[in-house]
């Protein structure tokens, strides 16, 4: 595999309290997607890597917010794009498991394919349920970036669990993320 020196993260949707800001529940995705996203940012800088963060904050809606992700995304020179996500499904109470951590990717193959893979097992090694890569061609910014791109749903905004273990491990997450990046073990 190549080694990774260059690349683009962003935080999905628009900033807190705007329109198009994503799930919102026991933690709020558009919030904590920027603070991985600015950590994730941090630690690769400290590793070499060229990292630019592509998170938009005036989108005027959900397609004007992805239209202006990818556009930022593509004017970088770089291998990879990060696009950080929580996820939401039903409302959950703590019962002991958490509902864990996917990543979507455009086509299940290639370099961004194994970064996705590494991304999940390290991620899973904090202790969320490891969910594995799912396949999403009707995703914009899997699609419309003309680098690989892979899209980390963390977490679930909305499972007691999940958000439990996640307030308490913020940097052990950014740290897993980044590493997956750098192939570090
Ligand atoms: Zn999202």
């Amino acid at each position: 595999m190549p080694k990774i020196t260059k690349v683009t993260v962003h935080a999905g949707h628009n900033k807190n309290g705007k329109i198009a800001c994503g799930a919102s529940d026991y933690i709020d995705e558009s919030k904590e997607a920027r603070i991985i996203c600015k950590k994730v940012i941090r630690l690769l800088k400290r590793n070499g890597v060229k990292a630019y963060n592509c998170t938009v904050n005036n989108g005027t809606s959900q397609s004007d917010v992805l239209k202006k992700i990818c556009r930022k995304c593509n004017a970088r020179d770089r291998q990879l794009d990060i696009s950080i996500h929580f996820n939401a499904a039903d409302h959950s109470r703590a019962d002991g498991k958490t509902k864990g951590v996917e990543a979507l990717l455009y086509k299940n193959d290639g370099i961004k394919a194994e970064i996705a893979k590494r991304m999940c097992e390290q991620i899973s090694r904090i202790g969320f349920t490891n969910r594995g890569i799912k396949v999403r061609t009707d995703l914009s910014v899997l699609k419309n970036t003309t680098k690989p791109a892979i899209l980390i749903e963390v977490c679930f905004v909305d499972d007691q669990d999940d958000a439990k273990l996640y307030k308490a491990n913020k940097d052990a997450v950014a740290k897993a993320i980044a590493k997956a990046i750098l192939n570090a073990a």
